[in-house]
Parts: C-alpha cells; structure tokens; sequence
C-alpha cells in the first residue's frame, strides 16, 4: 500500500505528539524524528560548556561542531528513541529541568535553527518514510510534507500530561515552566495551513493514533499506487 512518504507532526508542549509518531512509526515502518530533542541537545551542551545563552555567534559555532544521532528505541521505558551527543548516550539528561528552562532560549537563535534544520532536511532525505515531530515541521522544515497534522491541547491539559511524564510533584510549577516555553516558542508553534488540526483535550493516546490512521487511509485514498 501506498504511503505518504514524509509525515509532519507539529504542536506544543504535551500536545502528545511524539507518542503519536511512535505509534505510526512502529505500525507502519516509518523513521521516528523528534526534532525537539535535537533542539535540547544543543541546550545540554552549551550548559556543559558554560556558553553564555546571549551570545548566539558561540551557540552557533557550538552547534556546528556537535554530532547528533537519534537511533529508535521500543518505548519501553518512556523513552522512543536514544540520542547520542558527541557519542554519549544523552536521552536522560535532554529532559532534565535545567535544559528545559533554556531550550527554547538556544532555538530561538536562527543560526543554530538553520544548522539544525539542514540536519533534519538530510535525515527526511535519506529514510524512504520519515514521521519528523517539531514546532514548524510543516511550515518551515518540510513544506513539502505528504501529510500534516497539528495537534493541540489546553495548557491545563498538556500541563497533566508533562507532569506524569517527568513525574513532578507540585503541578503548579510544571504548569509555569509549560507557559512559558508556550511564550517563548509561539512565533514558532504555528499549524500550516494545509494541516490536519486535531485537538487532543479528551483524546487518549490510542483515540489520536486512531485519527492518525484515519488521515493515512484518505491520503492513500487520494493517492492510489500507481
Ligand atoms: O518538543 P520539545 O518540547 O522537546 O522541544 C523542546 C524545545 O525545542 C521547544 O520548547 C522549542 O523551543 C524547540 N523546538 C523548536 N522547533 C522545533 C522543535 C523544538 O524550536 N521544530
């Protein structure tokens, strides 16, 4: 059966869209990205190197020397991938509290934006079938996508979605820390115009797949083999 090649899957924090691509990725055989990940590496290692988060001609040179490889993982233990910085197997510290309050400070810099972007350009470009998770997948990365889906949900919501994830206590300051990754990165976050909006507030992890598939089945109705 014919497939839509490259998938984009773009929204917010907790919007529940890499347990999405997973799922697709592991159903149909696609190559998971989540360039979110990529984005906090670059964080990790400027915190490593003391680079000053204001100086966005180190951040660049900084993100041109680093080697990002993600390889697939089962998902097991919460994680859906590994990624490796320099060689260094880094999955766990990309989560960690200290590079989520920069993350978005680091993506902000367009230099390391355009570095990251080509990475994830040449990745799409060597995978016959690629599920590539960010904020602007759709819009600015992959314009070209097959299919786009957007999924959003409240903050309170994505909020008790974070929460269960890091396992964090005192739901208040999960929600804070989400608001304002949410004001840093709008500019960004922006569904294409021609996505596949789908708002998650009441949809369980196998409800969103389910509308997933259901988006594959009318793409591939609409794009028959030859
Ligand atoms: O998706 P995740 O929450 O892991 O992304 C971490 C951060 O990386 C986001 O808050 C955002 O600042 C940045 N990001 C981005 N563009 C993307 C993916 C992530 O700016 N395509």
């Amino acid at each position: 059966m014919n497939l839509p090649p490259v998938i984009a899957i773009d929204g917010p924090a907790g919007s529940g869209k890499t347990t999405v691509a997973h799922a697709i990725a592991t159903q149909f055989g696609y190559v998971l990205v989540d360039t979110g990940a990529f984005y906090r590496a670059v964080a990790l290692a400027a915190l490593r190197n003391n680079v000053p988060l204001d100086n966005a001609e180190a951040l660049v040179a900084l993100a041109e020397q680093l080697q990002i490889e993600m390889t697939p993982a089962d998902g097991a233990d919460g994680n859906f991938y590994r990624l490796r910085l320099n060689g260094e197997d880094v999955t766990d510290a990309l989560r960690s509290a200290e590079v989520e309050a920069i993350v978005s400070q680091v993506a902000a810099v367009r230099g390391v934006r355009q570095i990251l972007n080509a990475t994830f350009r040449r990745i799409a470009a060597q995978h016959p079938l690629v599920v590539m998770v960010g904020r602007d997948i759709g819009t600015n990365v992959l314009p070209q996508a097959a299919l786009k889906i957007y999924l959003d949900a409240s903050p309170e919501v994505r909020a008790q979605r974070r929460q269960r994830q890091v396992g964090e206590r005192d739901p208040q300051k999960v929600q804070r820390a989400l608001e304002q990754r949410d004001a840093n990165d709008s500019q960004r976050t922006q569904p294409a115009e021609d996505a596949h909006y789908i708002n998650t507030d009441r949809l369980d992890v196998q409800s969103m797949v389910a509308r997933v598939r259901d988006l594959i089945a009318a793409w591939q109705a609409r794009n028959p083999q030859p």
